[in-house]
């Protein structure tokens, strides 16, 4: 296969790219690296199956020869990034997924968008099923990611009713693992962090809101099952394992074997209270769960911190 993977260099992105050139597929990442890094495609600049783009997808989108696959993951994701560029957000959700419908429609291409737990916003309904429609605040700050990736969905299946393009949407919960960003305001990396710097760690409010925590691995090769599968076209996809933020960051300092203090700070606006994906469509059409447990994920990720950590020292 030939693929299109937009926002190929930011976490999840450059993952995809590493599991499609693994399995023999041709690769063309393209990314405007507002939010990703050239250090998470670096290892694969020199394979004759990989080629990089930077480029903004905003932007009339042109590829030379064939795709069979385009894989829309390009957009800021996380609360930070999405607050530091609000307009960049807005424009790649609907601009950038409108110009890479319009460029698998042109090519014959099928078409993955990968979507968010966001469109259930802070949800009345746990755990959150695909039939739920979510109660998102438009005008709040995380306005801006929820509705762009709403409007993402809706133009998403309108290409695949009005132009026939074979499409599927990930609904991805909170993920985690290496090439995240230190700084990028999330909680897994934000905590070990702040234990490797022997900082307190902040929690939010009073850490009784709870989060589902996927493994980088199993996220990836749930989006490979999904694209293989004809019988769904839209999945959540993540861990059921769900925990208070607060427990959470007792976990983190227990496996990193060292005891920090626990400061609260002020709950963010419109921070969901409660998140667990339900996964049954997955389990039941894609024959997938995850099967990483989170203190294993966990130690892998603290092992990519670290070594970060040191190389920046
Ligand atoms: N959080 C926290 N301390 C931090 C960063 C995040 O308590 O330093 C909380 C945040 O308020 C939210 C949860 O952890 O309830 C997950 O936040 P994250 O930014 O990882 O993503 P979200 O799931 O909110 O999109």
């Amino acid at each position: 296969m030939r693929v299109l993977i937009t926002g190929g260099a930011g976490f999840i992105g450059s993952h995809l790219c590493d599991y499609f050139v693994d399995k023999g597929n041709a690769v063309i990442c393209m990314d405007n690296l507002l939010t990703g890094r050239m250090e998470n495609i670096a290892h694969l600049l020199g394979e004759k199956n990989f080629n990089f783009i930077q480029y903004d997808v905003t932007n009339y989108i042109f590829v030379d020869g064939p795709l069979d696959w385009i894989l829309h993951l390009a957009s800021p994701a996380s609360p930070n990034d999405y607050l530091e560029y609000p307009i960049q957000t807005l424009k790649v959700g609907a601009l950038g997924t409108h110009k890479a419908l319009g460029l698998a429609r042109a090519k014959k291409a099928s078409f993955l968008i990968a979507s968010t737990s966001e469109v259930y916003g802070d949800p009345l309904v746990h755990p959150q099923g695909e039939d739920y429609w979510g109660n998102v605040n438009p005008i709040g700050p995380r306005g801006v990611y929820d509705e762009a990736k709403r409007f993402a969905e809706a133009i998403t299946y309108a290409y695949h009713r009005y132009h026939n393009v074979d499409i599927r949407i990930a609904r991805i919960f909170n993920t985690f693992g290496p090439r995240m960003k230190h700084d990028d305001g999330r909680v897994v990396p934000t905590f070990i962090n702040q234990v490797l710097r022997r900082e307190p760690i902040t929690v939010y409010g009073n850490g009784n809101q709870t989060r589902s925590f996927c493994y980088i691995s199993d996220l990836v090769e749930g989006i490979y099952r999904l694209i293989q599968n004809d019988k769904v076209r839209l999945s959540n996809l993540g861990n059921q394992n769900e925990m208070t933020i607060l427990d959470f960051a007792k976990l983190v300092m227990k496996i990193m074997n060292v005891k920090c203090e626990i400061v609260h700070k002020e709950l963010p606006i419109d921070d969901p209270h409660v998140r667990q994906p339900d996964i049954s469509r997955a389990k039941e059409f894609l024959k997938w769960e995850p099967v990483v447990s989170l203190e294993e994920g966990l130690k892998k990720t603290v092992e990519y911190f670290k070594n970060q950590f040191h190389h920046n020292k």
